[in-house]
């Protein structure tokens, strides 16, 4: 059988119904029977995509992750990548990130909401990548919804971006996440979501890579293992990347340098699996090199170049965090030291690249500095 890529990213806002949206499309898949899925979610069905507690709690999306669901239609396996994208502005550093991975975009609308002030940064952006948004009215079930308004607001919306013809002529489907079916009219015939997937495969065009030419993965996003180390995540722009391969490590930052590729992994459905090889246009997570940083490129060993390094806004928002020094100094809390606070932040470095963390005026003190007050918000919590 033929293999076909398509990374599409999927953009909604809180509470929209994106968890329960990309569940059922994975039971959809057939990939996952009902108690896997409840496994998975922890016993909490339905609640998977969102696995830090804190978002769970908060409902929001804050770490990007990627799932993939594998489709087979007229002798040609299609692997559909989704990839989460955090919904608000405050996260930009992220949104940008997973964007660059995608080539096309799910906009995900509540029937009764309508498009949020949020989603407008997120689209914008994906409007940047020349990501074409197909829409998904969600929650049509609702009887208090105005689907059809709802249309009109986004059209609205992209005008209001100034999106070019093709992208105001995007697809529509009016869908309930929850029960499962999708219709391509209000009040139209009900369809499984087997149809959705339809769409993407022909709404999303392939990744635009290059396959016979040298390896280039530029790191979107960094994951971290106990036993494994860190794991880089991004999109194959071109070759191939193979178990124990020797690579080169790009980095705006240092001298290029030698690395061995100890594993590769590809996503399937919401976790991973060990291959041999991946190729270009997939995203895949690499194992193994140590002190690779989000922006990198991993390339071939004999011809490396780099792809260029992904922008990201500067941040806005500025704390200082220091040790307690007050009254009730030594009363509450684990992790009070300036060497634990020091470590938990440069922990939060890793992943987190909209953040700065600067050393403050005296030794027990850090400047933070982040997108905004849900960005620093987040992490004060956490
Ligand atoms: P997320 O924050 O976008 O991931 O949204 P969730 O999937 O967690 O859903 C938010 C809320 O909307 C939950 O209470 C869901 O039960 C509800 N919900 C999700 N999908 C649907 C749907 O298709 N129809 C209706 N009526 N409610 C839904």
């Amino acid at each position: 059988m033929q293999e076909q890529i398509r990374n599409v990213a999927i953009i909604a806002h809180v509470d929209h119904g994106k968890t329960t949206l990309v569940d059922r499309l994975l039971y959809q898949s057939g990939m996952f029977r009902n108690e896997e899925l409840d496994r998975l979610a922890g016993g909490q069905h339905g609640l998977i995509f969102d696995s830090n507690p804190l978002e769970r709690e908060r409902g929001i999306t804050i770490l990007a992750k990627n799932c993939a669901i594998e489709v087979d239609r007229n002798e040609t396996r299609y692997r559909i990548n989704i990839i989460d994208t955090p919904g608000h502005a405050d996260f930009g550093g992220e949104v940008e990130r997973v964007l660059s991975m995608a080539d096309g975009a799910l906009l995900l609308v509540d029937a009764f909401d309508g498009p949020m002030p949020q989603t407008r940064f997120v689209l914008q952006k994906a409007l940047e990548h020349n990501l074409r948004p197909m829409l998904l009215v969600n929650k049509t079930d609702r009887t208090d919804g105005r689907p059809a308004q709802v249309v009109d607001e986004v059209f609205d919306l992209l005008v209001s971006l100034e999106a070019d013809d093709d992208v105001l002529d995007f697809p529509v489907f009016f869908c309930s996440g929850r029960d499962g079916w999708c219709m391509e009219q209000v009040d139209g015939k009900r369809f499984d979501l087997q149809r959705i997937f339809d769409a993407i495969i022909e709404h999303v065009p392939s990744p635009q890579v290059q396959h016979d030419a040298p390896l280039q993965l530029r790191v979107s996003t960094l994951d971290h293992s106990e036993y494994i180390g860190r794991i880089a995540i991004g999109r194959i722009a071109a070759g191939t990347i193979s178990t124990n391969e020797e690579i080169q490590v790009l980095s705006p930052s240092s001298e290029p340098r030698r690395a061995r590729v100890q594993e590769v992994h590809l996503f399937e459905g919401l976790g991973r699996k060990k291959v041999q090889q991946a190729k270009a246009g997939d995203i895949c997570a690499v194992v193994g090199i140590e002190g690779i940083d989000i922006g990198d490129t991993i390339a071939c060993k004999q011809q490396p170049s780099a792809l260029p390094a992904i922008l990201v806004d500067e941040p806005t928002l500025h704390m200082t965090f220091r040790v307690n020094d007050g009254p009730f100094v030594g009363r509450d809390g684990k992790y009070v030291t300036s060497r634990q606070l020091k470590e938990r932040l440069e922990q939060e470095l890793e992943r987190n690249v909209a953040l700065r963390v600067e050393q403050g005026e005296r030794p027990e003190e850090f400047l933070v500095s982040g997108r905004g007050l849900m960005h620093l918000g987040i992490l004060l919590e956490n």
